[in-house]
Order: C-alpha cells, then structure tokens, then sequence
C-alpha cells in the first residue's frame, strides 16, 4: 500500500525494511537514468510505504550481464517527488536534465546498501548493508566497472560471478533444491 501522507522532516533518509532489504522480492523501475541490455541507474520506489532509492549499477555478471549488483541509496520523498516532475516535463536541456540528476544525487544520504539483482524481472539475489570502509568508485559506469575477473563486489555478497550455464536464475540465499523454481515470481 503506498501512502501519499507527508513523511516527518528528517535530515537523513533511513532505508526502508520492505523490498529492498528481502531476497527474492522484486522491486519496482520508477524512473530510468541510463540502460545498456537493462537498467544501468534507475529510480525504485517502495511499493508498501513510497520510499524512494537510487540505484547506481557497479558490477555485473558474466558473460551474460544479466545479474548485477547495485549500489542503493535512499532518497528524501520531496527531492525525488519534486526531481520526478522536472524530469516528466517537457523541456528538451539534456545539460539541464543532468543538473537536476546531480542536485537529487547531492540529496542522497543515510545507508547505503548493495543489491545483486536478476534481470530482466529486477529479482532480489542478494542484499546487504554496504560494509564500512568499502567505497564504490565513482564516475561514469563504463569506466568503473571491474574486470570480468575481479570478484570483489560478488565475493562481499556470497554470490558467483561467472553465470552458470545450467541455471537461468538462482534463488538468494536458499540451497539448491530440485523445486527452487516455485520461489521465483514469474
Ligand atoms: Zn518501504
């Protein structure tokens, strides 16, 4: 249930203990910043109480690409509501949309937390508080992505990078079982 009342004034955003904090939930795209064969950075927002996350891409499987981790920051309900609007508006500034991106991006605060999602259903694999003292590198996605063979980012959340060929999706956290199958929300 999403609920329109005003959220208590805050000076940071605390993360949300629905979709983004349980395996095997999939969350929403609200808002997508940049795609390559799937989100690339996106806007999600909690469809029980309306937070809002940003969701910057900063690994991903191979060689499919089809599961990738995530960084996840929340986001205050007014910015994101207010950066949404301008964005839905119908000027053309390309320079002017990538203001707005940077001044909302400027709002984020509080935890951050990774994300391993399956696309293309955005399917929860794994999820956890960035652990303190790692710090994403910053810039344009294309340039900070690790190699194929650094399993930093995979390794911190448990999970393989190489896609395994006799799975098309695994399950977060569960051992293999023959009826995995029935978790995965189709
Ligand atoms: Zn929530």
């Amino acid at each position: 249930m999403i609920t329109d009342s005003p959220a208590p004034a805050k000076t940071h955003e605390s993360l949300c203990h629905h979709d983004w904090q349980q395996a095997g939930v999939r969350i929403n795209c609200d808002y997508l910043l940049d795609d390559w064969l799937g989100p690339v950075s996106f806007l999600s927002r909690c469809c029980h109480c309306g937070q809002y996350a940003m969701l910057r891409l900063i690994d991903w499987s191979v060689p499919q690409t089809t599961r990738r981790i995530y960084l996840l920051q929340a986001l205050p309900r007014e910015a994101t509501s207010v950066y949404l609007r301008n964005m839905n508006s119908c000027y053309c500034d390309l320079a002017r949309k990538q203001q707005e991106t940077q001044a909302l991006l400027s709002t984020a605060s509080g935890p951050q937390h990774l994300l391993l999602l399956h696309l293309p259903a955005l399917l929860i694999e794994r999820t956890m508080a960035l652990p303190a003292g790692e710090k994403p590198r910053p810039g344009p996605w294309q340039t900070h992505l690790p190699d194929a063979a650094n399993l930093h980012w995979f390794n911190l959340l448990d999970a393989p990078k190489p896609d395994a060929p006799e799975h098309s999706a695994r399950t977060g956290g569960a051992p293999t079982h023959k009826n995995d199958s029935q978790n995965i929300p189709q």
